[in-house]
């Protein structure tokens, strides 16, 4: 497990560690409370390994939001938006996104995302995502209490359902071989973990000539350097 990121709460603009960001968020939306609710939401926390570090995440859910959309939040915040697979392990069952509600049986451990997030989730439950079944991407979740969604936090009321309150900022990166700013990764040096870093700078990218995999741009997601992805 690499670096926890530090990243701003949304409500209040404070810098918080990967630590102490859970109860920061819980005091920062009671605080907010009365501040124009445009629902209760469950607060959501995700987080997942990726070759920067440990990377996070906290949305605010409407119970009455599919699996469908919160596949889709973390599709648009974290993935790619090509249809690779993907799943929700809650309890004892899969949810799949490949699955239309219609086409599984009532008790059967199979279902589709096509699932009331209220019917499958409550407080201080935990349960996994998993994207990309090739790269075998995995995210923790973690359920945590309703709070109302002030409205602050909220663009476009049709995309309420899912609202991201906090995110990880990526550090800087430092170039292995010059030591300055880095833009790109090296998965083949990220995999084999190299001592010297696995980032490179554009003037110093053909010190990686050699290596088994195409540079790709660094990105604020724990798939970075996966799978050919470019954000
Ligand atoms: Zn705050
Ligand atoms: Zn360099
Ligand atoms: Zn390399």
């Amino acid at each position: 497990m690499g670096q926890l990121f530090d990243g701003p709460c949304r409500l209040c603009g404070e810098t918080y560690t990967g630590q102490g960001i859970t109860s920061h968020l819980k005091r920062c939306l009671a605080d907010h409370a009365n501040q124009g609710a445009l629902h209760h939401g469950l607060l959501v926390g995700v987080r997942s390994d990726g070759y920067g570090g440990r990377y996070w995440l906290y949305m605010l859910v409407r119970p009455e939001a599919s699996l469908f959309d919160l596949d889709g939040h973390l599709r648009a915040t974290w993935l790619e938006s090509i249809g690779r697979p993907s799943a929700f392990d809650i309890e004892e069952r899969q949810y799949l996104n490949t699955l239309e509600a219609d086409e599984v049986g009532s008790d059967s451990p199979i279902r589709s995302m096509d699932t009331d997030v209220g019917s499958v989730i409550r407080p201080r439950t935990d349960f996994k995502y998993l994207y990309d079944l090739q790269h075998r991407d995995r995210f923790e979740l973690v359920v945590y209490d309703p709070y109302p969604c002030p409205s602050s936090l909220v663009d476009d009321p049709s995309e309420a359902d899912v609202v991201t309150v906090a995110r990880n900022e990526a550090g800087d990166a430092e170039c292995a071989t010059c030591e300055g700013e880095a833009s790109l990764i090296c998965p083949a040096c990220a995999e084999a973990d190299v001592e010297e870093g696995f980032y490179a700078c554009e003037s110093c990218r053909d010190e990686h000539d050699e290596h088994d995999a195409e540079l790709l741009p660094i990105v604020n997601s724990p798939r970075m350097g996966v799978g050919g992805f470019r954000g």
